[in-house]
């Protein structure tokens, strides 16, 4: 049986709905938050905030240490989702990991969004097919979201398996919104594990969060040199609590990150992607897209905890990415 957040010691039922307001919607958030935020949060003191969260950690189980046996279980449900291409399926040892980061950054046009879109698609087809059977939700902070490119790749991936795929169907399990501003941004995340939690148990659970962009809110209002630890510190916070999401739903992360061509004064280096060593720490996977000739586009993985780095040669075309 489910543990209420009213069946924790020190939590009352108004101390509940404060927590459950402010985001707090399941032992497991709780036991992962640091008391000065669920104090915050909750308009309790810090030493409450920290039996509460102790209170949270006995009874989900996610103390401070795991010993290796237990994250190999855990690694043991790490699901893979195809990209839809070989060459890229490969050098990711099999797909896109869940419980995991994976951070695509390139230039405008490279073709973030488009391996955004075809991941959203893939996603819901069952193991055989590549996907994990499971729902998306995405968080579009630039508007770039189209559900008729999302019906070209489900034409494209009907075609690959010979099965007549419902567009509509697939664009049911997308579960879109807008973010207007960094702030937005950060609390749309407590809204996806909201919504992760009510479709747990259903056919399609949540196997995929997507945020595209990541940086660009942060960078837009962030700027000069004074404003950057502020900056980096809030980023910070908020990848910890999209990998949270990954690891509660075993769900895939993709993030992107715009580089820019031009010399940025602001954000240093233009080859390297904003967020710096903070998103490095904490992206596990991160992917360069550059253009190559026509529809073709080069995907190099930069960096992972597992894998050696490599290079896949993509194509995008109205059927979506592919080989
Ligand atoms: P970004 O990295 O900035 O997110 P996008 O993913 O939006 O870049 O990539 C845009 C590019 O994707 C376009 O320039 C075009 O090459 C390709 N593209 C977009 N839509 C289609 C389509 N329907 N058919 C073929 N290629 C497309
Ligand atoms: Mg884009």
């Amino acid at each position: 049986t489910e543990v209420l957040l009213e069946d924790l010691d020190h939590v009352g039922p108004a101390t509940a709905q404060k927590l459950k307001d402010a985001g707090f919607t399941t032992i497991e958030a709780i036991a992962v938050a640091s008391p000065a935020e669920l104090a915050n949060s909750a308009e309790i003191g810090e030493s409450t905030a920290a039996k509460i969260i102790n209170a949270a950690r006995q009874s989900a189980d996610v103390g401070g240490f795991e010993t290796g046996d237990l994250v190999l279980e855990r690694r043991k449900l790490v699901g893979k989702l195809s990209t839809g291409c070989t060459e890229f399926d490969e050098m990711m040892g099999g797909g896109i990991e869940t419980q995991s980061i994976t951070e695509m950054y390139g230039e405008f046009g490279s073709g973030k969004t488009q391996i955004a879109h075809q991941l959203a698609v893939n996603v819901q087809l069952p193991p055989e097919q590549g996907g994990l059977g499971g729902s998306v939700i995405m968080i579009d902070t630039e508007n770039t979201f189209r559900p008729e490119r999302i019906a070209q790749m489900v034409k494209g991936i009907s075609d690959k398996h010979g099965i007549e795929y419902d567009p509509e169907e697939f664009l049911k399990n997308i579960h879109v919104a807008r973010a207007f501003n960094s702030n937005h941004q950060i609390l749309l995340v407590d809204s996806a594990n909201e919504l992760a939690n009510e479709l747990k148990n259903t056919e399609m659970p949540v196997k995929l969060l997507i945020v595209d962009s990541l940086t660009a809110h942060f960078r837009a209002e962030y700027i000069g040199r004074g404003t950057l630890a502020d900056r980096q510190q809030k980023l910070n916070k908020h990848l910890h609590d999209i990998l949270r999401f990954g690891d509660l739903s075993n769900a895939c992360v993709v993030v992107t990150n715009q580089v820019m061509s031009k010399p940025d004064a602001f954000f240093g280096d233009p080859t390297k992607p904003i967020g710096g060593h903070i998103l490095g720490h904490t992206a596990t996977f991160r992917l360069y897209i550059r253009k190559s000739k026509g529809e073709k586009r080069i995907v190099k993985l930069v960096d992972s905890p597992n894998l050696p780095d490599g290079e896949a040669l993509i194509s995008v075309t109205t059927d979506g990415i592919g080989d």
